[in-house]
């Protein structure tokens, strides 16, 4: 593919800050198991992603405070509605090319029992080399943390991977189990050969999230994502240092 054509740099072009290239051919049975034969048959995935402002991240750490949910809010759907944007635009460069090429929505839920879309972009991400998946279950970036939403273009053409899979950088690190008011973290690694549930208690966050925050508004938590050391060290940082829950009964793990 000549570089004119590269997605990677198209992305980069119309607003995203990061953008890299998975090779999925070692993840096919997971990427089936989730989404099934319509989306496991691309060899590539084309990942992007946009930092989420540290102003709205911060200010997650204030559960009263409406005008920053508010904003939080707003600003999150603004970003997805961009990355879609983006994805549609490099899947369509690609297919003019004569490839197949499957934009998958940055945010949309395709299974409510598991609370997932049709694939994971931070599998993405992780693979092409952009980050490592954290205790968090997030897609945690070296230079800004978790604080970035994501989109894929699944694709058969022949792009070259920008890179491995990154080993987990967590450490001993906590924060995001520590902090999370339904301990729907395990505080296991990632690993590959375990699913989500041994890590993630995605329905406790669901329900959280499903009753009404500050002012009767939608709640916003995020705490996973404000705390991360890895985006606050970058943002300065004028954080305000968020009340640390410690778990009274941690939740087994499989
Ligand atoms: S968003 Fe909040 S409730 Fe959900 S996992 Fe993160 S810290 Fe826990
Ligand atoms: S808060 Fe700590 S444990 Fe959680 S993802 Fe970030 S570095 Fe890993």
């Amino acid at each position: 593919m000549s570089p004119d054509a590269d997605p990677a740099r198209l992305a980069r072009s119309i607003g995203a800050d990061y953008a890299g290239i998975a090779d999925l051919t070692g993840v096919r049975q997971f990427v089936h198991a989730q989404g099934g034969d319509r989306v496991a048959g691309y060899p590539r995935a084309v990942v992007m992603g946009i930092r989420l402002p540290d102003a709205l991240i911060d200010a997650l750490a204030d559960r009263q405070d409406r005008t920053g949910a508010s904003l939080y809010r707003h600003n999150y759907d603004v970003v997805n509605g961009m990355l879609d944007v983006i994805a549609l635009r490099v899947a369509n460069a690609l297919q003019q090319l004569g490839y197949r090429a499957l934009p998958v929505p940055a945010s949309k839920r395709a299974d409510d029992a598991v609370m997932a879309g049709v694939f994971s972009h931070k599998l993405a991400g992780h693979l092409a080399g952009l980050g490592w998946i954290g205790k968090s279950c997030l897609l945690v970036t070296p230079d800004h943390g978790p604080r970035a939403r994501w989109v894929t273009v699944l694709t058969d053409a022949p792009l070259r991977p920008t890179g491995a899979a990154m080993a987990p950088r967590c450490g001993e690190c906590t924060a995001c189990v520590d902090i999370c008011p339904v301990h729907a973290f395990s505080g296991r690694p990632f690993s590959p050969d375990e699913p989500r549930e041994a890590r993630f208690d995605a329905a406790a966050c669901d329900r959280y999230l499903k009753k009404p925050g500050a002012g009767g508004l939608p709640a916003v938590c995020g705490l996973c994502l404000y705390v991360c050391p890895h985006g606050r060290r970058k943002a300065g940082r004028t954080a305000r240092k968020a009340p640390v829950r410690r778990k009274t009964k941690r939740k087994a793990s499989s």
